[in-house]
């Protein structure tokens, strides 16, 4: 097995940043063999088993009991003599695996009954065109509100199929009032990202669309808070965020809209095939369910959503309160009514190399994947669920201490 010492951050890819006219292409850096958790334990920071606090937007950090209990099972699931990598979904050790963590998410976000839970493939992105493939006939008209990068992509897919209008446009930053959107009379349904992974804009309450059908991106904050799922037409998020392994992606779909597709959807890409064959009309992704099972099995234990969404805001505010308090030597230009507690995008604005230097320090001291989205630059940590406090807290640690030896004197 791959120890921590022996692990390789990534190198970068291509990096076009906002101040850099060219792109910059990052060597690969090798952690030194000293540059674990350990050698920060100034900060009291220490994950365990020889892990680094990985700051990743995605896929991201899991919880370690969750991924030690994967280990326990890996070679033999429950004294079946098999791994679930190995064994028939069709079988009844995987039917309870996936009913169980059906089963367990509706717990854990009260899904009314009249909602279908669909463990599909093909990722988030898939359901950019699977929305309108399935709710949507020719020149039927859509609405979308674009707060970011990823609202925007699904737009783009929304417009391959409809006649999407851009009922409202943030800058970025910030989410414009539901009061100015411009939603159409007719349209099918109103689609907006939950939360912008890569600007690091979340929406702190359900819009109020009209009585519209509402669907929402929420790959990087599903299960991170509790949500009224009935206000939902279709709830969809990627699994490689909050929830577990890339792989699977988690839509949860009110019953009246299934059954609607297209005649030329493909039959993968029907929500009402899906549905009728409980996620299993073909083989789906055993590993990635079986894994987001054990994450929900451990957050209902953990006393539910309530209970995560208090320790997320904790830990935001740890981070915004380290930018905050840096009197400008670190910015974040989310406007503090709409900034993310998963995502916090951050910025050294007097120098894009203390920037790097930030990066590579932090790396040293175990805390890795900081680097900004490759369309922003910057600085960017996701935190998770799975992120624990102390993660945050040597972060912030670190934070402080940096701008002190460097702020301009
Ligand atoms: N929506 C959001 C909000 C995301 O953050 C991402 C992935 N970063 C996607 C959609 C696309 O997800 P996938 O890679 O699973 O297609």
């Amino acid at each position: 097995m791959q120890t921590m010492q022996q692990r390789v951050v990534r190198p970068a890819q291509r990096v076009a940043s906002v101040r850099m006219a060219a792109p910059v292409r990052r060597t690969a850096v090798r952690v030194a063999a000293t540059a674990t958790v350990e050698k920060s334990s100034s900060s009291g920071a220490k994950p365990g088993a020889g892990r680094i606090y990985n700051f990743s937007a995605g896929p991201a950090i899991l919880p370690l009991d969750v991924l030690e209990e994967a280990q326990r099972d890996l070679v033999n699931y429950k004294g079946t003599g098999m791994s679930i990598m190995e064994m028939s979904h069709r079988g009844k050790e995987y039917e309870a695996v996936i009913k169980k963590a059906e089963d367990d998410l509706r717990k854990l976000l009260n899904i009314p009954s009249n909602y279908k839970v669909l463990f599909l493939q093909g990722g988030a992105s898939t359901q950019f065109s699977m929305i309108p493939m399935n709710l949507t006939a020719e020149g039927d008209v859509t609405d979308y509100v674009v707060t970011g990068a990823w609202s925007k992509k699904a737009l783009e897919e929304g417009q391959k199929y409809t006649k999407a209008n851009v009922a409202a446009k943030g800058d970025n930053k910030s989410i414009p009032p539901v009061s100015s959107w411009k939603l159409s009379p007719d349209s099918k349904y109103v689609h907006y990202c939950d939360n912008e992974t890569i600007g690091g804009v979340e929406f702190k309450s359900v819009p109020d669309v009209g009585g519209r059908v509402l669907i929402s991106d929420m790959s990087s904050n599903f299960i991170s808070k509790p949500v009224d799922v009935s206000k939902y037409g279709i709830i969809y998020a990627g699994a490689q965020k909050n929830v577990g392994p890339s792989g699977v992606t988690i839509a949860i779909v009110r019953d009246d809209l299934i059954g609607k597709a297209r005649p030329s959807t493909p039959v993968m890409l029907d929500y009402k095939i899906h549905a009728e064959n409980d996620s299993m009309y073909n083989t789906p992704p055993c590993w990635a369910i079986y894994v987001c099972g054990l994450v929900f099995a451990k957050l209902l234990k953990e006393g539910g959503l309530e209970a995560v969404q208090k320790n997320n805001e904790a830990k935001a505010k740890i981070i915004y309160d380290a930018i905050a308090d840096s009197n400008g030597f670190y910015a974040n230009p989310v406007d503090p009514a709409a900034r993310s507690l998963m995502n916090v995008p951050f910025t050294i604005p007097s120098s894009a190399d203390l920037e790097k230097a930030f990066i590579k320090e932090a790396e040293k001291l175990g805390m890795v994947q900081l680097k900004g989205h490759r369309s922003v630059g910057g600085m960017r940590a996701s935190i998770y669920n799975a992120m624990p406090l102390e993660g945050v807290q040597a972060l912030a640690k670190f934070m402080r201490e940096f701008a002190a030896k460097h702020a301009a004197k």
